[in-house]
């Protein structure tokens, strides 16, 4: 792909931080997409709705645009809250909102240290629709209650990485983006730029 920027294509002023932290040392030119067309995102995978933003956004501005979808799979749950995590307790929740209703739900099930991934797909479309790379990253780990932590968003206070010994909230930003599904899918979507 021709070098010059490549839009930032998501509302998530947390996932936007983590992206731009991630890409700083790439030399990539990364830029927040100066707004975001509205996008229904009814795919049925992380990857249908990743494309769907990444295209819309391209489309809007004439540039290449990157676009991540994300969320939480609950093993207990049969991958819930996946796609639907960030309206997991309803369209306008909160992130609390949705942690309590996972932990709600786990308690109903007798559910105890369930074992989840966090998983982010990531993919870039120019603005004819066509996809110039995708990739996707994984971290496993465990649910567990009470939250902890203050770092992060969503559902980190929740999601225990036993190799760190802690929650992802309470890794700060560049050792959370070191293990991270997002970290995992932008390294792997930068190595195959390159
Ligand atoms: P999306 O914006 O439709 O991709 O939804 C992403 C949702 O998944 C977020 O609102 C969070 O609820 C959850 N999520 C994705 N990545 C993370 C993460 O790194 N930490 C915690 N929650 C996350």
């Amino acid at each position: 792909m021709k070098s010059g920027p490549i839009l930032v294509a998501t509302t998530n002023a947390h996932k936007a931080a983590e992206i731009a932290a991630i890409l700083a040392p790439t030399g990539l030119e990364v830029r927040p997409a100066p707004f975001m067309p509205h996008v229904v995102e009814d795919g049925d995978t992380f990857r249908a709705n990743a494309i769907l933003k990444a295209c819309a956004a391209a489309a809007a501005h004439g540039l290449p645009a990157l676009a991540d979808d994300s969320g939480l799979a609950v093993d207990i749950l049969g991958g819930e809250p996946g796609i639907h995590s960030a309206r997991y307790a309803g369209e306008r929740a909160s992130d609390a909102d949705n942690n309590a209703l996972l932990i709600e739900r786990l308690e109903a099930l007798g559910a105890r240290e369930p074992s989840a991934a966090f998983v982010c797909h990531l993919v870039i479309a120019l603005p004819d629709g066509s996809l110039v790379a995708e990739a996707e990253g994984r971290v496993e780990g465990l649910i567990r209650w009470p939250a902890r932590g203050a770092g992060g968003f969503g559902y980190d206070p929740l999601f225990f990485h036993p190799p760190s010994g802690c929650s992802l909230a309470e890794l700060d930003p560049a050792a959370k983006n070191a293990i991270s599904h997002r970290g995992r899918a932008l390294r792997a979507l930068t190595a195959r730029l390159s």
